[in-house]
């Protein structure tokens, strides 16, 4: 019989979610993992039932975020997750390790394992949403997620001094690799607010965002500053306390509008 025939190699599932938005970047350290986490508490406050996948198994930081540190449990075969006062639920392999300081040493196939098993024996159905917080780069664990979970579009995290062509570049690449629509940048550090003057410095220097979104034809969705105060809920496990309105209205607005 044609290949098309053949099922042993399932495709990439929905497990019953509304829509599925996964937020990469093409390097560490960001902020993938909070803005991955701020899009969640962004749907959620707009009414969505939001639930967070976090696939960056050797670096998971959702759960420390939002300030999850119940452990999933089994029933009716699902893994059940547990979720933050307002709702959010979260599965990451965090909440599965004795101590959360131990390091994830796991070879690629483990890594792959588990975020196809959190996917296919996680309770996802009935969510509006997922969000998937991706591994940074593009390496075996993003495509992983493309042969599982069936993602409607990312997010691609960048920095202003990282918007440059070849970091933009692997965003597309991601996005291409994952046959998935990117949706667009988000950038973070974008710029800081003097506490005393209340001024807009750009401590990064001028981001070349306009060239790059010409060039690329891509958006910037939302540009997120450097924020103290956004540091230390983090830190807390608090995120679910920011407010900043306009930046929680610009990723709504950038993800509610996915087509499935
Ligand atoms: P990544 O997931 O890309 O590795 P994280 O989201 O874990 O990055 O962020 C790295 C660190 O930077 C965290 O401690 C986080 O609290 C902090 N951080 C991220 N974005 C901001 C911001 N806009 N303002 C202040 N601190 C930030």
């Amino acid at each position: 019989s044609s290949a098309g025939n053949c099922n042993k190699i399932p495709g990439p599932t929905r497990q019953g979610v509304g829509r599925i938005i996964a937020v990469g970047s093409g390097k560490g350290g960001v902020g993938k993992s909070t803005v991955s986490a701020l899009l969640a508490v962004a749907l959620n406050r707009a009414g969505y039932r939001v639930g967070v996948l976090d696939a960056d198994v050797t670096g998971p930081s959702i759960p420390k975020l939002l300030g999850i540190d119940r452990a999933p449990y089994v029933e009716n075969d699902k893994i059940q997750m547990p979720a933050t006062a307002s709702g959010i639920e979260v599965l990451s392999v965090n909440l599965l390790l004795k101590d959360d300081g131990a390091p994830v040493v796991w070879r690629g196939p483990l890594i792959s394992g588990t975020i196809k098993q959190f996917w296919e024996d996680g309770a996802w159905g009935g969510l509006d949403f997922a969000v998937v917080d991706l591994p940074p780069g593009t390496a075996d664990a993003p495509l992983t997620v493309m042969q599982s979970i069936q993602v409607d579009g990312i997010l691609a995290v960048t920095m202003p001094q990282s918007l440059s062509t070849m970091i933009v570049q692997k965003q597309i690449n991601l996005g291409k690799m994952m046959n998935v629509p990117l949706l667009g940048l988000v950038e973070n550090m974008s710029y800081a607010v003097c506490p005393h003057c209340g001024e807009r410095w750009d401590l990064f220097g001028s981001s070349h965002r306009e060239e790059i979104e010409k060039l690329f034809s891509l958006k910037t969705l939302a540009r997120i500053p450097v924020d103290q105060k956004l540091a230390e809920l983090g830190d807390a496990g608090r995120l679910e306390e920011y407010e900043n309105e306009e930046l929680m209205q610009a990723l709504t607005a950038a993800t509610v509008g996915v087509k499935a």
